[in-house]
């Protein structure tokens, strides 16, 4: 059994949900048409086309950073294995609804793969519900085959909201018609940048690609050669432009407090095979996006690697 990683742990600022809303509504104007921000009773997210594994996103919300591109590039660690229990319980929430991105667990899926999370684990680390996905590349044809996680487990890297999965008041947050050159989650995290400076704004949740479609990408299998350009990550990783609908799940952080932080990361799953890591939509007239999100109290950054990389993120 290898050593527990190492854990640092940040408070976040917690503004009314009210003032957040308002920050967003006025940040997404500026680059998208139709716009609207408020804060709802949260919908019953386990109806599609959301399918999560828990009605609501609340209950000391808290967001896991674990380990990051750090081990990916530029050769990857294929040893950092972590199981979802073990996170919940590293962040203090044993018993806990985790949604969010990742990278599947290689052993299991027979490659490298993108994880979009969706389980409800109990306070032993018994898997309650599971409704996470994998996306990996198709060696054949180099298509996307999206298939249910079966294994509780991921390697590399995850960005997690982890709750009680309760029902409670959320941000609702639609955007539709880009006119600008930022995408729905940039927007958001450069929104709440601007209006709180250097105080720590976290956000985790889902929101669906109603209309349009989104360029999104695949890790395929683990590269022979090291990843050590921009040039090299894209060559090597496959870009897709995917249909709405999609269902994306992850978390946004507006300031890093010098913990190497993925400031924002989303996957997307959905019901007719297509899946992976949301970059931006393609249909800027047609795209609608609608979302739900509550602030995280806490930051839990695990297991960060040695090596700071801007690389593949
Ligand atoms: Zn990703």
């Amino acid at each position: 059994m290898a050593a527990s990683p190492p854990v640092q742990k940040a408070q976040t600022h917690l503004p009314p949900l009210d003032e957040v809303a308002k920050a967003l509504s006025d940040g997404l104007s500026k680059n998208f048409a139709d716009v609207s921000a408020c804060v709802v009773d949260c919908p019953d997210l386990t109806k599609k086309p959301f399918s999560l594994v828990s009605e609501g996103l609340g209950g000391n919300p808290r967001l896991a950073d674990v380990g990051g591109p750090g081990f990916l590039i530029p050769t990857p660690q294929k040893d950092k294995k972590f199981t979802f229990a073990q996170i919940a319980k590293l962040v203090d929430l044993p018993g806990a609804f985790m949604i969010g991105a990742g990278a599947g667990p290689w052993e299991h899926v027979g490659c490298n793969s993108e994880l979009m999370n969706n389980v409800m684990i109990d306070s032993n680390g018994g898997i309650v519900r599971n409704n996470a996905h994998i996306a990996k590349v198709n060696r054949e044809d180099n298509s996307c085959i999206l298939e249910k996680l079966t294994c509780p487990q991921f390697n590399l890297m995850g960005n997690f909201l982890v709750s009680e999965g309760k029902c409670c008041k959320v941000l609702e947050v639609k955007a539709g018609k880009r006119t600008g050159e930022e995408n729905f989650v940039s927007c958001m995290r450069k929104t709440l940048k601007s209006y709180y400076d250097d105080k720590i704004v976290a956000l985790g949740g889902v929101f669906l690609i109603e209309k349009g479609k989104a360029n999104l990408h695949i890790m395929p299998d683990f590269s022979k050669e090291p990843l050590k350009t921009p040039e090299q990550v894209n060559k090597w990783l496959n870009f897709y432009d995917m249909s709405a609908p999609l269902v994306c799940v992850g978390e946004l952080v507006s300031h890093d407090p010098g913990m190497d932080l993925r400031v924002d990361h989303f996957h997307c799953f959905s019901d007719h095979g297509e899946g992976g890591h949301y970059h931006w939509d393609t249909t800027p007239d047609d795209v609608q996006y609608r979302g739900y999100f509550v602030l995280a109290e806490y930051i839990y950054r695990v297991d960060q690697p040695p090596q700071i990389t801007d690389l593949a993120r």
